[in-house]
C-alpha cells in the first residue's frame, strides 16, 4: 500500500486539532488567547459550519431553528483568530514518529502538537440500523431536522429506545407534539447513568402527566419493520407498533484513529494524563473522546458534557502552551424537560438525596450527599440557589440532613467544611 506520508519540515508546523466541536473550538480559542501566534489547523469530517449539539434534542426539535443560530461561532471568528477551518476533511492516521496527519482528501499534514477532540458517535442497536426508514439516532444536525420533520408528518406512535437524557428529551418534544410516546429502558430506573434517583423520580412523574409511558426492566424481543414502522414485541409480554423509533443508547468515544496509531486508548476513551497527554509525546486529547484523569476525584473519567467540552478543551490547550496545572473540574449539566430547566453540579450519586423545598411547586434543589458530606447538587427551576450552594459541594461540606431540608435557615453559615 503506498505510503499517505511525505517527509515535511516540522518546525514552523501548526497545531492540528482533529475535530471542530466544541472542544475543537475552545482548544482553539484558548490558544489564540494564550498567545500563540503559529498556525491553527482545525479539521472536521462534518461538512456543515461548526454546531451546538444540545439545541439539537430541545428547540431545535420542536421547531425549525435557522443553522446560523446554531453555530458555535459566526464565520469571522475563524478568519480573525487565524483559524485554518478545514470542512469535510478528516484525519485518516496519525503516523507519529513522522509527526504527520494523512487526511481524507488524500493531502497530509505535519504538526507540531496534535489534539484529539474527536468527540463520539451514536451507540447502535442492531435491530434499529442507522438510516432506515422510521429510525432515528440523534447526534448531528441533519439528524434532528430529519427527526423533526418526520415528526411533523407521521401522526402515531413513537418508541424511544433508552431513558438516558437525550431519550427523555425526545419524549417531552414528542408527545407536546401530540405524538403517543413509549419509551423503553433495561434498567431498573431512567436516568441511572446520569442522575439522581430523586431527579429520575421526578422527572418520570412530569412525563407520566404528560402521558408519556415509561417502562423499565423492559426488554425488546422482537421487531420486525413494516411499511409504515416496526412491530414491536417486548418483555413485558406486550406488542406494539411504533411508526417512529428514535434509538438513545449512549454513545461510543471516536478512538479508533489514535488506537491505529499506536496511542494508548481504553474501552472508555483516548486515555490522557491531568494536562491532557496521550503517551505519545505532543499527542493530546481532550473533550468527549477523552478518558482522562481528574485530580478532584483522583481517578480517570469520561464526560458527556457541554461544560466539560469547553473547560478541557481550554485546559488541555494550555498544557499544550507548557501549562502544568491537572485538570480537577467538576462535573456540570443540564437538560431541559417541559418547563423544568435541570442543573447539576458535582455528582448526583451520593448515597443519599436529600431535598430543599417543595417538588410539588416543580422549584427545589436536591443535595447528593456521600458519607463524607456534600458531593453534588441538583436544581430544578432553581439556578439562582444552585449558584449559591456550589460551594458547598467544593468544600464537601457536612451539613445536618434536618438542616439542609429547613428553607429558613440560610447553608452557608451552618456549614462545616470537611478537615
Ligand atoms: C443531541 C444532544 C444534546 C445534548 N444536550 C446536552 C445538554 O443539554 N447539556 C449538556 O451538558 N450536554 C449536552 N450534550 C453533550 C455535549 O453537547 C457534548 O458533550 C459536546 O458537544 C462534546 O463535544 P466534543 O467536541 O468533545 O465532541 P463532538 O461534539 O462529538 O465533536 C467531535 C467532532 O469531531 C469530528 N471528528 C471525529 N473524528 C474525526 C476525524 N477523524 N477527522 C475529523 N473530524 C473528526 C466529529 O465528526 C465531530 O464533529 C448533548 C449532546 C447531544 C448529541
Amino acid at each position: 500500500m503506498r505510503n499517505k506520508f511525505v517527509n515535511q519540515q516540522h518546525d514552523n508546523s501548526p497545531i492540528v486539532i482533529v475535530g471542530a466541536g466544541l472542544t475543537g473550538i475552545s482548544a482553539a480559542e484558548a490558544l489564540r488567547a494564550e498567545g500563540w501566534k503559529g498556525e491553527i489547523v482545525l479539521l472536521s469530517q462534518e461538512k456543515a459550519m461548526p454546531y451546538d449539539r444540545p439545541p439539537l434534542s430541545k428547540e431545535a426539535l420542536r421547531e425549525a431553528v435557522p443553522p446560523e443560530k446554531l453555530l458555535l461561532r459566526d464565520r469571522d471568528f475563524y478568519d480573525e483568530q487565524r483559524i485554518d477551518l478545514r470542512l469535510g476533511v478528516a484525519a485518516d492516521a496519525i503516523d507519529v514518529a513522522r509527526k504527520q496527519v494523512a487526511l481524507s482528501d488524500g493531502s497530509s499534514l505535519a504538526y507540531q502538537k496534535l489534539l484529539l477532540a474527536t468527540g463520539s458517535r451514536v451507540r447502535q442497536v442492531e435491530r434499529f440500523p442507522h438510516g432506515a426508514a422510521r429510525v432515528h439516532y440523534l447526534r448531528e444536525l441533519d439528524d434532528s431536522s430529519r427527526l423533526r420533520q418526520e415528526m411533523a408528518h407521521v401522526a402515531g406512535h413513537v418508541l424511544v429506545v433508552g431513558a438516558g437524557i437525550i431519550g427523555l428529551e425526545v419524549a417531552a418534544v414528542a408527545v407536546q407534539r401530540g405524538l403517543k410516546v413509549t419509551v423503553i429502558e433495561l434498567g431498573a430506573r431512567p436516568l441511572a447513568r446520569a442522575a439522581s434517583p430523586a431527579l429520575a423520580d421526578f422527572l418520570s412523574d412530569a412525563h407520566a402527566r404528560h402521558g408519556v409511558d415509561i417502562r423499565c426492566g423492559v426488554r425488546i424481543i422482537e421487531a420486525n419493520p413494516a411499511a409504515d414502522g416496526y412491530e414491536v414485541r417486548l418483555s413485558d409480554e406486550t406488542c406494539l407498533h411504533a411508526d417512529l423509533v428514535v434509538v438513545g443508547a449512549g454513545v461510543v468515544p471516536n478512538s479508533e484513529l489514535a488506537r491505529s496509531a499506536g496511542i494508548d486508548t481504553a474501552p472508555e476513551g483516548v486515555r490522557v494524563d491531568g494536562r491532557g497527554r496521550t503517551n505519545i509525546a505532543d499527542v493530546y486529547a481532550a473533550g468527549e473522546v477523552a478518558f482522562h484523569y481528574n485530580e478532584l476525584h483522583g481517578a480517570y473519567r469520561r464526560e458527556e458534557t457541554w461544560q466539560h467540552a469547553i473547560s478541557h478543551g481550554g485546559h488541555v490547550a494550555r498544557c499544550m502552551l507548557g501549562a502544568d496545572d491537572a485538570y480537577a473540574e467538576p462535573m456540570s449539566y443540564w437538560t431541559d424537560q417541559y418547563d423544568y430547566s435541570v442543573l447539576v453540579f458535582g455528582s448526583p450519586m451520593g448515597v443519599r438525596d436529600v431535598v430543599r423545598g417543595d417538588a410539588r411547586s416543580g422549584s427545589f434543589i436536591v443535595f447528593h450527599v456521600d458519607e463524607d458530606g456534600i458531593c453534588g447538587l441538583t436544581a430544578v427551576n432553581a439556578a439562582r440557589e444552585l449558584r449559591k450552594y456550589k460551594p458547598l459541594v467544593s468544600a464537601h461540606a457536612s451539613v445536618p440532613d434536618e438542616v439542609i431540608r429547613n428553607v429558613e435557615e440560610d447553608l452557608s453559615h451552618h456549614y462545616a467544611a470537611r478537615a
